[in-house]
Protein backbone atom coordinates (compact mmCIF):
# COMPACT_ATOMS: atom_id res chain seq x y z
CA UNK A 1 0.00 0.00 0.00
CA UNK A 2 1.99 3.08 -1.02
CA UNK A 3 0.05 5.85 1.08
CA UNK A 4 1.49 3.45 4.18
CA UNK A 5 5.14 3.75 2.86
CA UNK A 6 4.71 6.90 1.49
CA UNK A 7 5.29 8.57 4.76
CA UNK A 8 8.63 10.80 6.33
CA UNK A 9 8.15 9.32 9.65
CA UNK A 10 5.49 6.62 11.75
CA UNK A 11 3.89 6.83 14.99
CA UNK A 12 4.24 3.36 16.93
CA UNK A 13 2.14 2.28 19.89
CA UNK A 14 1.28 -0.58 21.63
CA UNK A 15 -2.52 -2.00 20.63
CA UNK A 16 -4.47 -5.03 21.53
CA UNK A 17 -8.27 -5.04 20.82
CA UNK A 18 -11.45 -6.70 22.59
CA UNK A 19 -13.14 -7.51 18.74
CA UNK A 20 -11.85 -10.42 17.20
CA UNK A 21 -10.97 -9.03 13.85
CA UNK A 22 -8.21 -10.26 11.55
CA UNK A 23 -5.70 -7.50 9.99
CA UNK A 24 -3.92 -8.02 7.12
CA UNK A 25 0.19 -7.04 8.12
CA UNK A 26 1.70 -4.15 6.00
CA UNK A 27 5.19 -5.73 6.51
CA UNK A 28 4.63 -9.55 6.52
CA UNK A 29 1.48 -9.21 4.65
CA UNK A 30 0.18 -12.27 6.61
CA UNK A 31 -3.18 -12.20 8.88
CA UNK A 32 -2.83 -10.84 12.32
CA UNK A 33 -5.72 -11.66 14.96
CA UNK A 34 -6.37 -8.70 16.81
CA UNK A 35 -6.84 -9.90 19.92
CA UNK A 36 -2.87 -10.72 20.50
CA UNK A 37 -0.95 -7.62 21.67
CA UNK A 38 0.51 -6.27 18.57
CA UNK A 39 1.24 -2.67 17.37
CA UNK A 40 -0.08 0.56 15.56
CA UNK A 41 1.63 1.76 12.98
CA UNK A 42 0.69 5.39 11.90
CA UNK A 43 1.77 7.03 8.96
CA UNK A 44 2.78 10.55 10.57
CA UNK A 45 0.65 9.71 13.36
CA UNK A 46 -2.93 9.61 10.51
CA UNK A 47 -5.48 7.86 11.94
CA UNK A 48 -7.13 6.89 8.66
CA UNK A 49 -3.79 5.41 7.44
CA UNK A 50 -2.59 3.05 10.19
CA UNK A 51 -1.98 -0.05 10.00
CA UNK A 52 -2.18 -3.16 12.23
CA UNK A 53 0.99 -4.79 12.71
CA UNK A 54 2.93 -7.82 14.34
CA UNK A 55 5.33 -6.48 16.82
CA UNK A 56 8.31 -9.01 15.62
CA UNK A 57 7.47 -7.37 11.88
CA UNK A 58 7.21 -3.73 13.45
CA UNK A 59 10.73 -4.65 15.21
CA UNK A 60 12.58 -5.58 12.27
CA UNK A 61 11.47 -3.09 10.27
CA UNK A 62 12.52 -0.61 12.87
CA UNK A 63 16.05 -2.45 13.07
CA UNK A 64 16.19 -2.12 9.12
CA UNK A 65 15.51 1.31 9.08
CA UNK A 66 12.46 1.52 7.28
CA UNK A 67 10.01 2.81 9.96
CA UNK A 68 11.80 5.75 11.32
CA UNK A 69 10.38 7.66 14.11
CA UNK A 70 9.38 11.66 13.99
CA UNK A 71 12.35 12.48 16.83
CA UNK A 72 14.75 10.69 14.35
CA UNK A 73 13.82 12.18 11.31
CA UNK A 74 13.05 16.17 12.47
CA UNK A 75 15.69 16.85 15.25
CA UNK A 76 15.38 20.15 14.23
CA UNK A 77 11.88 20.73 16.39
CA UNK A 78 13.51 21.15 20.04
CA UNK A 79 16.81 22.78 18.70
CA UNK A 80 14.55 25.29 17.02
CA UNK A 81 12.05 25.58 20.05
CA UNK A 82 15.43 25.86 22.80
CA UNK A 83 17.34 28.66 20.46
CA UNK A 84 13.82 31.03 20.39
CA UNK A 85 14.03 30.37 24.43
CA UNK A 86 17.47 31.62 24.30
CA UNK A 87 16.55 34.28 22.18
CA UNK A 88 14.22 35.67 24.52
CA UNK A 89 15.54 35.03 27.56
CA UNK A 90 18.15 37.31 26.20
CA UNK A 91 15.89 40.50 26.02
ZN1 LIG B 1 3.80 -9.17 10.04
Amino acid sequence: MSSFSDARWYAIRPAANRKPATYRCPFCDKPLPALRPHMLVAPENDAARRRHAHTACVMEARRAGRLPLRDEVEPARPRLLAWLRARLRRR
